[in-house]
């Protein structure tokens, strides 16, 4: 259970504490944030909202913690998180528990979030051990109008604080996203948890915190992003900001200083259906893409475009998909469970009623307990409809019917948003030329957007994201390229005539 056994002393009577100089602590502004659990509406949890003051302590901390660990051995840096990994995975289900009570991730998904994570790091550690391992070895003779006079040596070395922010819909997955790359490039790490999620994240933390890293090197504040965000994206200490959410990116991009940032934000997933493409693996797709973790995915489908002449066959096939789905507590594994917030649950609302008004034609009947929705396909859906451009991040899915393969990529293209795009066809030069065309950071040829599996690049375009993410960009998006270059009085040749002579 969450907050016992290995975990009992990351709690404070009912209030989760968090953690600094390689410490559980509870603030000292004797104020908590409380946790709603999304299916039933009721205080599940509460965290530590942590001050100013202590933010600059773990800072502090971070800065000092990160000279000795970029001394330590890159095989023992890999050690240690091999060590994390394997405490997570065996800790699995309390932290899998929280997930669920804090952002209704059904039971099974909540599990495979945590393996998915403690892989993660594992992976993180062998990549590091490789490529921070190498350097390079130029010579200056490659370069018109220079001698072989010059040797220069790169290395990649670490930032320094490298301050973690993820989102709520995988907040222990995005956590060690930007955990074990920055550690095992011998960075230290500032986390701030997301609130709906924060538990699962500081359970996560004490997992690090039991493998034996060096005090100060991980910290985890926790407070409301909205109070104690600004303060931390803006913080003198900070080196580099790994940033996953939605519109906040944008602003924390305009505010932040001169250091790296990977932002990974939101998407409006398209989906281009082609008249020859396999329908029946278009619609698992649909629903696998559309409505797993009730559409509370980046990278879910967020707009169907799918050619007129087979948009009818399509529509029936996913409407027979949608009416299996189960709907529910994530405790029983429903496929669609309560969306994160009220708030979240007007908003998708809003948008379903935007549609209504307009005319989009309900494949389902619209329902909302609470901030359980019912999934719903929105069929006949145009482009004056809010539907057709915004990510609602929830159970409903709109289907815009397309004369031409290139009214689907002006649409794709039309968005802010770049993260991914699918297209389904059999003809491979097509998928090709249509995934060139498209603007987003990956296509995915006959099947759903994906970010995994998690050492696969993964990076948006315009307001989706800057940098990329995968193991091996984010620990190189973590480092900076060190250079020494051995200047020689003479030319020099490996082997070259005239060796001895020139001594
Ligand atoms: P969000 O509202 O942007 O919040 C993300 C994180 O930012 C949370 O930890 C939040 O903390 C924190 N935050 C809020 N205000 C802040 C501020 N002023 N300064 C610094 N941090 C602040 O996003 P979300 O609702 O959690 O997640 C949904 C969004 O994430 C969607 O748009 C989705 O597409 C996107 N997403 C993108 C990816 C990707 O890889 N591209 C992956 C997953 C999700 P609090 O919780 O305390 O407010």
């Amino acid at each position: 259970m969450a907050g016992t056994g290995i975990f009992t002393e990351i709690l404070d009577g009912e209030v989760y504490k968090y953690y600094s100089d390689g410490e559980w602590k509870t603030s000292s502004s004797g104020k908590s944030v409380a946790i709603v659990n999304p299916a039933t509406r009721k205080t599940q949890y509460k965290v530590q909202a942590c001050t100013q003051e202590e933010v600059n302590k773990v800072m502090e901390m971070a800065k000092s913690a990160q000279k000795s660990w970029a001394k330590t051995p890159l095989w023992k840096r890999a050690e240690l998180l091999h060590k994390a990994a394997a405490i997570l995975k065996d800790n699995k289900a309390p932290i899998a528990e929280s997930l669920v009570k804090e952002i209704a991730k059904p039971a099974k998904d909540s599990v495979t979030e945590v393996v998915r994570s403690g892989d993660l790091i594992s992976y993180c550690a062998e990549e590091g051990v490789r490529i921070l391992g190498e350097g390079k070895f130029l010579l200056s003779d490659s370069f018109p109008g220079n001698e072989r006079t010059k040797y220069c040596l790169t290395s990649k070395i670490p930032l320094g604080v490298v301050l973690a922010i993820p989102p709520f819909n995988y907040p222990v997955n995005l956590a060690v996203s930007k955990i074990a790359p920055a550690l095992i490039a011998g960075n230290s790490l500032v986390l701030k948890p997301p609130t709906q999620g924060a538990v699962s994240c500081l359970h996560m933390v004490h997992c690090f915190h039991l493998a034996g890293f060096p005090k100060g090197l991980i910290s985890c504040i926790t407070g409301k992003g909205s109070e104690i965000g600004d303060f931390l994206t803006m913080h003198p200490a900070v080196n580099c900001i790994s940033f996953t959410g939605g519109d906040t990116g944008i602003s924390i991009s305009k505010k932040a200083g001169m250091i790296p940032l990977q932002m990974e934000l939101g998407g409006k997933d398209a989906c281009i259906v082609l008249e020859d493409a396999d329908l029946d693996l278009v619609a698992s797709n649909i629903i696998k893409g559309g409505f797993s973790y009730s559409g509370q995915r980046c990278t879910a489908v967020k707009v169907v475009l799918v050619m007129e002449s087979v948009a009818d066959e399509l529509v029936e096939k996913v409407k027979a998909k949608v009416a299996k789905l189960t709907v529910g507590p994530p405790e029983e594994n429903c496929d669609i469970t309560a969306v994160v917030s009220e708030s979240s649950a007007n908003f998708i609302e809003g948008l379903v009623m935007d549609a209504k008004e307009k005319g989009a034609t309900f494949c389902q009947e619209y329902k909302r307990e609470g901030n359980l929705i019912w999934p719903l396909l929105l069929d006949n859906v145009r482009p004056d409809m809010r539907i057709a451009w915004e990510e609602p991040f929830g159970p409903v899915l709109p289907v815009l019917r397309i004369s031409s393969v290139e009214e689907g990529i002006n649409h794709c293209n039309a968005s802010n948003f770049g993260l991914q795009g699918c297209v389904f066809t059999k003809d491979i030069n097509k998928a090709m030329l249509i995934s060139d065309a498209m603007e987003t950071g990956t296509v995915q040829i006959n099947s759903a957007p994906a970010r995994g599996p998690d050492h696969f690049p993964f990076q948006g375009l315009k307001d989706s994201g800057i940098g990329s993410q995968g193991v091996t960009n984010s620990i190189n998006l973590m480092t900076k390229v060190k250079t020494t270059v051995i200047n020689l009085p003479t030319p020099s040749y490996s082997m070259g005539a005239g060796f001895i002579s020139r001594l």
